[in-house]
């Protein structure tokens, strides 16, 4: 009874706005596409909990910003690489709003060199960073979502994961086990109404990407159909989608936002 209650009032939409009455937590929401990305669930009703591991202003950014728009926001330390951050976080998160009905694993980094000079530590803090942070925030919102039997994650891949990259085997394996974690989670919990999916960006202008050389964003020009790049509020708009009701019968899919690179 008490569970039929908790799925009637988070499942009950208000307002108008699509995503009114739920609550989301982008992880790596200082910048970026997690920040387009919490700004653009905030414009669709969501309240919105901001992560970041450093970048205490970037996310004082975001949060007035979602403030702006009427909607609760919060801004919360924690780095997703580390279990412990992790735990803390989503205790905070259910103590300030009582839990958690969409994850958007956005936090990501990237440590670029050719696999014969890639040394261990680089590879390892590259796949904890991007794919073993979404396994534990996946983990700790489920929790939530399965008692409320709705729920939305959105994991964000990139089309070096779909592609590979010359310079990017730490980055490009973290990617595709990122799409391989959505499918195998879009499995398990189907069954209970929570929907898991993968958008894979190309190439997009960030702080991320702002130390790519000349000649690779060339490239990317080159190989992009659409030939321009892309931005930060594209991809937010694909994962907006993926969170919102019409989404509702897609689950296990991973959306490239990339121009075309990758089509088939
Ligand atoms: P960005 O501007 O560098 O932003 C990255 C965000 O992740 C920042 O908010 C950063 O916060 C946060 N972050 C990094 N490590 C973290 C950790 N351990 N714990 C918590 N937060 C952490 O990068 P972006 O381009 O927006 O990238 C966002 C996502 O899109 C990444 O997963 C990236 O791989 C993916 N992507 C980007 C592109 C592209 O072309 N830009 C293409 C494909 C995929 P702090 O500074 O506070 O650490």
């Amino acid at each position: 009874m008490a569970d039929e209650q908790q799925t009637e009032s988070i499942t009950t939409t208000t307002g108008g706005l699509p995503l009114a009455g739920r609550v989301a937590v982008v992880t790596g929401s200082s910048r970026g596409i997690g920040q387009a990305t919490a700004l653009r669930l905030a414009r669709m009703g969501a309240d919105i909990v901001v992560n970041y591991r450093s970048d205490e202003s970037g996310a004082a950014e975001t949060r007035a910003a979602i403030e702006a728009l009427s909607r609760r926001a919060t801004a919360i330390q924690a780095d997703v690489s580390v279990e412990e951050d992790v735990q803390r976080l989503f205790k905070e998160v259910e103590s300030q709003f009582g839990g958690v009905h969409i994850l958007v694993n956005n936090a990501g980094t990237t440590r670029d060199r050719l696999i014969l000079q890639l040394k261990l530590e680089e590879f390892e803090q590259v796949v904890r960073t991007n794919l073993t942070s979404a396994f534990l925030c996946t983990r700790a919102a489920l929790r939530t979502m399965l008692r409320a039997r709705w729920g939305r994650i959105v994991n964000v891949s990139s089309i070096s994961g779909i592609m590979g990259q010359v310079g990017q085997a730490n980055y490009s394996a973290s990617k595709a086990g990122l799409i391989a974690l959505t499918k195998s989670t879009a499995r398990e919990v189907a069954s209970r109404n929570i929907t898991v999916n993968a958008v894979a960006p190309g190439y997009v202008p960030t702080e991320l990407t702002s130390t790519v050389s000349e000649e690779f964003r060339k490239y990317y020009m080159d190989i992009t159909p659409l030939k321009r790049y892309g931005t930060a509020e594209e991809v937010a708009a694909a994962i907006g989608f993926l969170c919102s009701p019409e989404a509702g019968y897609i689950t296990g899919q991973t959306i490239a936002v990339d121009g075309g690179i990758s089509m088939h």
